[in-house]
């Protein structure tokens, strides 16, 4: 078939998720056909250098042929079976001891799910749960934030904070509230990182009190919010919320779907930031993106718990630790513990990534550029002195996204931020080939 072709079929029978099926137009969508390391390929030929890593995912890079191999032997082994009541499979047990080891200390159990969104919807019933065997099930209020992402299923939209997500949904779940981001470039910038970080903190604890701490039950939120527009916290924030998590006795739940398995520098963002998460789902790079599959590490608290007085847990899916996407994600750990990925995030790349992009910070139209191992962000503004913003209908975002596809880069927009989170497999020189892209879209949106 020809592009053509494809382009017809797709507007004829597919929705696209998050994608407004109008804007597909005449010139219908892109149809990647391949990849290859840190490139993807369209069908016109196309090289583009992938800064997302699919969404945020390929944390391996394209092309790897272990995983591949991974996948079919395990299906020609047994391609499917379940872990309900009695029964296991190889592995799924061994990638559950992998992720125990890999996790904090105090993390030693795993729950298997299809995705994040399933991994958020357990996180939800499971510490309901908790507090119900606790004797404490007036504990039912989860606070989450505002602008942070946690799936697209009906608990996962109503844990994040997606405006625009809630008002197409219909009712959210009940029980859950938002507070203030910790997006100092967006809404803090009349103080300094410190206090903003240490108020948005303080939001958490007034937010308890007015709740009544009796009735809160965890906080859950990003590490450093991906899909929100990169949002890295100033350095007083997360210290300030364990310590009102502490004080108030209440789980922290720390979404590691983007920043897990490296992204940070480290295997988890919770190490990066010293948290010590009760609960922490993770899903996209667990397998980098060759197969779906998520999970939620479980802390001792809550996984004895549920062992030794909980009973039977009514909650599963058919796909929980998928034989052929545990294969998948086992090997994706193993290499990337082999190949000393994460270490070379930590100690290279990162600091590498952070220098260049720091150089676009210069840009007339750059407000603010912000990296924290291999995630990063542009602010695109009108007017670099005051930050203020370009109007909305001129969607200067999306515009900057779309000239960055043409040059090869693909870049997202989340309004007018630029959001980068590349392949951990990239190496400096197509970090330079990256920054230099970005560059020319930039100077073509100005
Ligand atoms: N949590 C976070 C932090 C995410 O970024 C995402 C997806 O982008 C999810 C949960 C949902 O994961 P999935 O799309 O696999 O359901």
């Amino acid at each position: 078939m020809q592009t053509q072709d494809y382009q017809t079929l797709d507007r004829q029978h597919h929705l696209h998720p998050f994608t407004d099926f109008k804007s597909l137009g005449e010139e219908g969508s892109r149809i990647i056909t391949h990849a290859d390391g840190v490139y993807i390929y369209d069908s016109q030929g196309s090289r583009i250098l992938d800064g997302m890593a699919g969404l945020w995912c390929v944390n391996l890079g394209y092309g790897r042929q272990e995983l591949v191999d991974a996948a079919t032997e395990q299906m020609q082994q047994l391609p499917y079976y379940n872990n309900f009541f009695k029964t296991t499979h190889p592995p799924a047990v061994k990638l559950a001891a992998k992720l125990s080891e890999l996790a904090p200390e105090h993390i030693n159990h795993v729950f298997f799910t299809g995705s994040g969104s399933e991994a958020n919807d357990t996180v939800l019933r499971m510490i309901r749960r908790y507090w119900a065997i606790k004797g404490k099930p007036e504990k039912q209020w989860v606070i989450s934030r505002e602008n942070g992402y946690h799936g697209s299923t009906v608990a996962g939209m109503s844990l994040g904070g997606m405006a625009p997500m809630h008002d197409q949904g219909g009712p959210c779940v009940p029980g859950i509230t938002h507070i203030c981001q910790p997006y100092w470039f967006g809404e803090g910038r009349d103080m300094s990182q410190e206090s903003f970080g240490k108020q948005c903190a303080q939001a958490l604890e007034e937010q308890i009190l007015a709740l009544g701490e009796d009735k809160v039950a965890a906080f859950i939120a990003e590490p450093v919010q991906g899909a929100g527009g990169a949002i890295i916290p100033p350095d007083s924030y997360w210290p300030a919320v364990k310590e009102v998590l502490a004080k108030y006795d209440i789980l922290l739940i720390a979404d590691e779907v983007i920043c897990g398995f490296g992204r940070l520098g480290e295997w988890f963002g919770s190490t990066h930031y010293g948290l010590k998460p009760d609960l922490m789902p993770i899903a996209k790079g667990l397998s980098s993106g060759y197969l779906p599959i998520g999970a939620v590490l479980v802390g001792d608290r809550v996984a004895d718990t549920l062992i030794e007085d909980g009973g039977e847990f009514f909650h599963g899916f058919t796909y929980s630790g998928h034989p052929v996407c545990a294969a998948v994600a086992l090997k994706n750990l193993e290499l990337l513990e082999s190949e000393r990925v994460v270490e070379k995030v930590r100690d290279e790349l990162g600091p590498y990534l952070a220098k260049r992009w720091q150089e676009l910070a210069e840009h007339p139209l750059v407000g603010e550029a912000r990296s924290l191992g291999l995630i990063g962000a542009l602010e695109i503004v009108a007017d670099k002195s005051t930050g203020e913003r370009f109007d909305k209908s001129l969607s200067a975002g999306n515009l900057c996204r779309d000239l960055c596809f043409e040059s090869g880069l693909v870049m997202r927009s989340v309004g007018d931020t630029m959001v980068i989170s590349p392949p951990l497999t990239i190496t400096c020189d197509e970090i330079d080939e990256l920054v230099s892209k970005a560059r020319l879209a930039l100077d073509k949106t100005a």
